[in-house]
Order: C-alpha cells, then structure tokens, then sequence
C-alpha cells in the first residue's frame, strides 16, 4: 500500500483519538491529507535574540535563558503569575499568565535554561510576552538546524482539546519523517519536473512543512502550487476534450434570411466592434459541428441581449429553436418585451414561460413548441420542467450565469438528442484567472466596449451628513422627470437590524417626500408583491424605490438616473459595481452615490476610490480579487467552485496559472486520453483527486 493513503490513526504518535479528532475538525484522514495540511504561516527559530535587541513591532522571537523568580500578582479571579526572565546579558524581561498558575509554577523551575519564545508587548516601559511558550534548552535541537517553525490551522474544539498548532506540528512531524524512505510516489510526469525546474514531491512535502531554510520553501511552494493548478486545470480541460470528442454539436451550416434580414433592416443602431467580434466567434463555435458552450461577460448595458438574440436567429435560419432563460420573472419578462420589440413584424415568433404562465396558455405553448411553430422562448426555471418539449432545440441563452446551477444547465441538455449550443451571459465581469477556473470548460467571449453616446455615470463618494444636501439634489432629479434608487445593505446575519434600517428608510423617505409615490422591495417580501412593486417603478407610478439588493441583477428601468447606496461600506466592489449598472441606462446623465460614515478602514476607503475612478468592471473584479481574495468574491459562491485551493491563490498566481493551463493543453493535445507511459502518472492523479475532493456532477 502507499503510504499516502495509509489512515493516521495507525501511524505511531497520533493514535486513534486524534485521529478521530482530526478527521471530524478538518477532514483529516490519510496520511496524504495531514501532509496536505499546509502551515499558514512560519516563523523564524534559526536564532536566540538577547533582550536589549527587542521592539515591539517584533512579530515572535526567542530568548534562552533563567526565570530568575516567580511571582503571584492580584487576589482571585483577576490574579496572574509574573516571572522574572534573565538572557543572562544584563537583560530581563516579564512573562505573565492569567491561566493554569498552578500547572505552569509545577512544571517550570527557576535557575534552569529554557528557550521563551513569544510576541513581546510593551507595558508600563517594561517588555512582556503573555503566555509565551517555553522549552528546556536541553530537548531542543541546535539552534542551527531549528530554521522556520511552522504554524497550523486548528479549531476551537481542537484546542480545547490540546491540539494547538505546536501540536499539529508534532503529529505532522511524525509523517514527514518517515517519508523520505517512504513509497510515497510522484505525482507529476518527470518531463514537467524538468521542463520547469519543480521540486520532487517528497522533498516539496518535507520543506513545506520544516523548512531547512527560505530559498527551499519557496521552491516547494512553487512545486506544490503548481501541482495544485496544473490538477485542475488538466481535469477541467479533459473534460472539454471529451465532450468535443464524444459529443455530436449542431451544425448550422449558414447565415440566412432572419438574420440578415434583421440586421439589415431590423436593427435600429449599428453594432459596436466588440458586438461584431463576439458575433464572429459564436458563429465560428455553431459551424464547427462541435458543441458550442461559450461565456459571454459584458458590462451591464454592453449589449449582451442583443448578440444574444442575433445568435438565436443563426438558429431560427437553420431550422432550429432557441431559448433564453433568466433567473427572475422580471428580468425574463423584460427580455420578452425587448425581444418582441426588437423582432418587430420580422415573423419570428416568440413567446414566454413563467411560472405564472396560466395553464391553458401553457397548453397551447407546449403543443407550438412540439410542433415546432414557436421560434424562440423565453423563461424562468419553468422552462426546463420537463413536461416542456421542443421539436429541435438548437440553442440555449443563459442569462447571468451564476443564478442558475451546472446542473440546471445540464437538463437542457438533455433535451435534445444531441445537446443544443450553450451560451452563458453574465454581467459580473470576473478576472482571467478566476474565469480559467471557474469556467475553464467554457470559452470566454467579451464584449469590453459600451454602445456609442452613452454618457458615463458619475459616482460621488459622501458621508452620511451629506443627507440633507442629498435629498435636494434627489428632489430636482424627480422634477425633472427622473426616477430614483435608494439602496440598503442586507447581510444574512443581521437580517433583522437591516430590514429595520430598511424601513426606517423608507419612512424617511416617505416623510422627505410625501409628495411622491415610494416602491419598497426586499427578499422577505412574497414574490407576488414584490414583482407589483417592482413593476409599479417600472411604470413609473413610483419614484423612488428603496430596495435591499434584490435589485442587483438585471432590472431595467431606463429612466431611473440616481443610485444611491447607503452603508456603502458594507458592500463589496463587484457588488457596488452590479448597483451601479442599475441606472445610466437611459439618455440621460445618471449618478452614482456612495454614502458612508467617516470611520473607514483603509480597504474601504479604497473601495470607494477605485468606484469613484472607474466604470471599467474588469478593472473592479480584478482589484476586488486583489482586495479581498478569490473566496469572497460575489457570484463564485453561488455558482460553486467544485474545489479548495490549499495553497495556489488565484488573485497572486496569475502567472502560474496560466503557465499551468497552457502545459495541461500540450499535454492533451498529444495525448487525449493521457494513455502514453510518462502520462499515466497524470491519469492516476486525476482519477484519485476525483473520487476525493471533487463534485463532479457540477461540472457538467
Ligand atoms: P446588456 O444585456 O449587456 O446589459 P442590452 O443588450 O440590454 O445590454 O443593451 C442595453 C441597451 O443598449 C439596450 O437598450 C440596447 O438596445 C442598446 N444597444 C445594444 N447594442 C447597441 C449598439 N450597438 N448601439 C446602440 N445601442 C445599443
Ligand atoms: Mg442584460
């Protein structure tokens, strides 16, 4: 047997209980996974430090030397044990404890050489270390060969239970010494090892967790993060590589009368060159004969819908129907309305499938589907029950992406006997490298250019006494014809206070202006009255709306030309961005306000810099990613990444990454199914990390 895959709890030092421990807390459970279990941080134990050399902004250091006296402070629960600390060179310094006086006075004897090692803290002139950890001199290794300690992710429950870092240390210790003269086999192809210079795995293993010195950490990181990309990368382009080949595309063979009639004669404007370019690569993708399945990110207004109609009427020309399915009624019925209007008396014909479609409409639509007479459908979820048939689906539009799941993706699939082109929208511009991953399988289209003769919104960043002022502003926007968002902040943990901070709001507004009608939507509402409110503001019949960000996605209402987010510090940049494309859709100027109190952290602050300098998405998905790292980002949770990184960081390793997806492509374009001797290793890699950690039914 491999040792990797040995269980722990067989392994001499750990035992069963901590096993089990570790397991349960972290999900522990072979030896690979503990030597899986990467430090988060490391400090330096390569050399003592006398006392006189010490500042406070010293992270941890170590000190040999005597506790010269012990000494109890203060009566109960508010006593403490003091110790004097000697280096031994004129210098002392005090290590205090507020807990286990008697365990640590037991354990510790005066006049004997320890090694403290701690954060010191300067109080009342003097320096101190709180709880400092403390070993004899004597068990220690020579301070030359100690070099970076390694700190570990632990739980509460762990350290309860005396399973500290230092305890980690211990159990990974007795794993990585063995492993050296272990079976422990290699998980890359030497070629790759070569070709960039990695480390071996066992050495990688070995320094990542004890490391002899920096320049050797750093190698195994570089290895190990390599791997971790590399893996997944060449999982996700295997898949698409399989698919190309197992699975039958359609094949639209020609541009026809719609389209060209369409774009002649139907279309009011003329396409921006990134609309054009998109068009080119959709059409490229359908004549293949393989599957297309191609993401398509824009900016809100960018004229997503557009090209995705044009792509629907590529199908309609070659005797197929097509479907476009949004998350919400509203945003599905807005297409429907902006399709109708924009086919005009062209003679597509299109219809929408809500779940409020009344069953004898959905009757007849379900028998047009099947035989064919409908052109083009429009939806929600309803669109992919079952019972809904089409006579030859050809192409399917989804819109914002990370509302709908793979898996929903993957039933309409199953709709046809070959499965129809897949387009995927979004306006949530997301990084390159995030992309790769997330959507590795799916090719990227973008459309970085807005339609001509838009004016840009102007963003304003104020703080909340700006209030009065504001409302005037908000007045004359009214006056003038305008409509009006008010946006509140809603954060899961604190939905009560928040829905009181949104209507608190909406009386304010409602006592500022109670000359106008006010719309008030939120996630608790019953979707029914939601969707009145919402269309009441649509209409017109409201001036000012006051949401939570229910509103985010997709909402359509040209006439509105004021944002205003208040707490804008609790939301993130992708977020504020998303808000912001709620208005600047119309003709005229739009405005964007940002309202904050005046404590700021200097992230925040920055936030509403980089708002108030750009308009560009891929520029604040990019500093977002860079702000707060790849797990918060809006949109990946819903839409799932399958894995964790343990170590490779996709807003930092850019480049790595790319190197890694480019490698994992040569490799199977050479060898597809990875059947070559020097490529069996990666077959093998890849079938262990998909029993384990991956879920693959969302990958499609
Ligand atoms: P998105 O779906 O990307 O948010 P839409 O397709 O809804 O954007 O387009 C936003 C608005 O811009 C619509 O009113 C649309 O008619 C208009 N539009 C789209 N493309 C162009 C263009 N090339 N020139 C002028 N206006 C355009
Ligand atoms: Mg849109």
């Amino acid at each position: 047997m491999d040792f990797s895959t040995q269980d722990i709890k067989f392994i001499a030092g750990i035992g069963p209980k901590r096993a089990d421990m570790l397991n349960k807390e972290l999900g522990i459970r072979t030896v690979d996974d503990l030597l899986r279990h990467y430090p988060y941080k490391y400090v330096d134990r390569s050399r003592f430090y006398y006392l006189h050399e010490i500042s406070e902004d010293m992270p941890f250091i170590q000190v040999k030397g005597r506790i010269v006296r012990f000494e109890k402070v203060g009566e109960g629960r508010n006593q403490r044990l003091t110790a004097a600390f000697s280096d031994g060179h004129g210098g002392v310094i005090e290590l205090v404890w507020f807990k286990g006086i008697k365990y640590i006075l037991d354990k510790y004897k005066v006049n004997t050489e320890y090694v403290v090692f701690g954060k010191p803290t300067l109080f009342n002139g003097h320096y101190n270390i709180a709880h400092p950890e403390m070993e004899l001199l004597s068990e220690l290794p020579p301070v030359e060969q100690m070099g970076l300690q390694p700190f570990y992710n632990t739980t509460e429950k762990m350290k309860n239970n005396y399973l500290n870092s230092k305890a980690v240390q211990k159990i990974v210790f007795s794993v990585v010494q063995p492993l050296k003269n272990s079976n422990l086999p290699e998980s890359l192809p030497e070629y790759v090892l070569k070709k960039y210079a990695l480390l071996n795995l066992k050495e990688s293993l070995q320094n990542i967790h004890f490391p002899q010195n920096a320049k050797i950490l750093n190698d195994a990181r570089q290895r190990l993060k390599f791997e971790e990309l590399f893996y997944i990368q060449l999982s996700i382009l295997q898949q698409t590589s399989w698919r190309n080949h197992n699975i039958k595309g359609l094949l639209f063979e020609h541009i026809g009368y719609y389209f060209n009639k369409f774009y002649n004669d139907y279309l009011p404007f003329e396409l921006t060159g990134a609309q054009k370019r998109v068009l080119r690569e959709i059409r490229i993708d359908v004549g293949t004969g393989k599957q297309m399945n191609r993401l398509l990110q824009g900016d809100v207004g960018s004229g997503k819908t557009l090209v995705a109609l044009m792509a629907m009427l590529m199908a309609v020309d070659n005797g197929y129907q097509a479907a476009m399915m949004a998350p919400t009624e509203i945003l599905a019925t807005q297409h429907f309305v902006s399709l109708t209007e924009m086919l005009g008396d062209l003679g597509v014909n299109v219809a929408l499938l809500t779940g409020s479609t009344k069953l004898k409409e959905r009757e007849k639509l379900h028998e047009q589907l099947r035989n064919g007479e409908l052109h083009l459908l429009v939806g929600t979820h309803a669109l992919i029950e079952d019972t809904v048939q089409f006579k030859n689906l050809g192409l399917v539009v989804i819109d914002e992406q990370h509302r709908f799941g793979v898996e929903q993706r993957a039933r309409l699939w199953r709709k046809n006997v070959n499965p129809p082109h897949v387009l995927v929208m979004t306006a949530t511009p997301i990084p390159r490298t995030l992309a790769m991953t997330l959507y590795g399988d799916l090719s990227v289209s973008v459309i970085d250019e807005l339609p001509p003769g838009r004016k840009p919104i102007q963003t304003f960043h104020y703080y909340q006494d700006k209030r009065n002022a504001l409302n005037g502003f908000i007045a004359k926007q009214i006056e003038a014809g305008r409509q009006v968002y008010i946006v509140y902040p809603l954060i899961q943990e604190s939905e009560k206070m928040d829905l009181r901070n949104l209507e608190e709001g909406f009386e304010y507004m409602r006592e500022a202006f109670p000359q106008y009608q006010i719309s008030m939507v939120h996630g608790k509402m019953k979707a029914a009255d939601k969707d009145y409110q919402m269309q009441k503001f649509v209409e017109g019949k409201t001036r000012i709306m006051v949401a939570t960000t229910v509103i985010e996605v997709g909402v359509n209402v040209p006439n509105a030309s004021v944002m205003v987010i208040e707490n804008a510090e609790r939301f993130g940049l992708s977020q504020l961005h998303q808000l912001r494309g709620r208005v600047g859709r119309g003709a005229d100027q739009s405005f964007c306000i940002l309202l904050t109190s005046y404590k700021l952290s200097a992230d925040t602050r920055k936030r509403m810099e980089i708002m108030v300098r750009t308009k560009d998405g891929f520029e604040i998905s990019e500093a977002d990613l860079q702000l707060r790292g790849p797990g918060d980002l809006d949109g990946t949770q819903q839409s799932g990444i399958p894995f964790d990184l343990k170590i490779a960081n996709l807003a930092k390793d850019g480049k790595m990454l790319e190197i890694a997806r480019q490698t994992a492509m040569d490799i199977l374009e050479e060898d597809p199914m990875l059947e070559k001797e020097e490529n069996k290793i990666l077959a093998l890699q890849l079938r262990k990390m998909r029993n384990k950690n991956f879920n693959w039914s969302v990958i499609g």
